[in-house]
């Protein structure tokens, strides 16, 4: 380095409390992380680093960028971090920069997709782990951020179409049911009703025909 500028190696995202190594693009973990990452990775000594670790040691409450909230989806792309091309799946927060794991994803997690591939492209931001990389979704421009607004939109209605479709479903199911129940009932009941009824008759019948033996009635007659 020619001359060195703390503001072009290290910056703090103020929103998250977190480190920018402006060198590497990524968040820092804070404490002993920002040594050894400035120490190690960018061989910075003496007065550099000095300064470097001063201006890190005079943020109170800093934040681990593996384990921080991360920004909200469509929020304006913070600089000092790379703006990578993602894929969002659009049934859940699944999102990668790696094609074929959108791809894999869908498959996996057999969402129920209308047409289309169940994901959209999309610029994310990470703070830089690179195995567990948590990422979200950045407007970088007007296009882009109203293509993602577009899509959280498409998203949400997706989600409250299909939960209507489930209710539907389930309402008329209840109803089917229902109206079952209520045949059925009204059959057996109609039904037992015939029965004792004609029972009855019967009964009477055999009775009337039995009483006039018994009594003795029909020999008085
Ligand atoms: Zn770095
Ligand atoms: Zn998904």
């Amino acid at each position: 380095m020619a001359t060195f500028q703390l503001n072009e190696v290290i910056r703090l995202y103020e929103p998250c409390n977190i480190l920018l190594s402006l060198l590497c693009k990524a968040g820092i973990k804070p404490g002993n992380g920002t040594v050894s990452h400035f120490r190690n990775q960018h061989k910075l000594k003496g007065n550099e680093l000095q300064q470097v670790l001063t201006f890190a040691a005079s943020i109170q409450h800093l934040s681990d960028p593996a384990t921080v909230d991360l920004p909200q989806d469509g929020s304006v792309a913070i600089d000092g971090l790379p703006q990578l091309k993602g894929y969002s799946c659009m049934s859940c927060r699944y999102m990668t920069i790696n094609r074929d794991n959108a791809v894999a994803h869908q498959r996996t997690e057999a969402h129920t997709v209308v047409g289309g591939p169940g994901w959209t492209v999309v610029t994310l931001q990470s703070f830089g782990q690179r195995k567990h990389a948590r990422y979200w979704v950045v407007k970088r421009d007007g296009a882009v951020g109203d293509r993602v607004v577009g899509d959280r939109v498409a998203r949400a209605l997706g989600g409250l179409a299909s939960s209507l479709r489930a209710c539907e479903e389930i309402l008329e199911k209840e109803a089917a049911e229902r109206r079952k129940t209520v045949e059925e009932v009204g059959t057996v009941t109609s039904r037992s009703r015939w029965v004792t009824y004609m029972g009855w008759i019967k009964h009477l019948r055999q009775a009337n025909r039995v009483e006039p033996a018994t009594t003795g009635d029909a020999d008085e007659l």
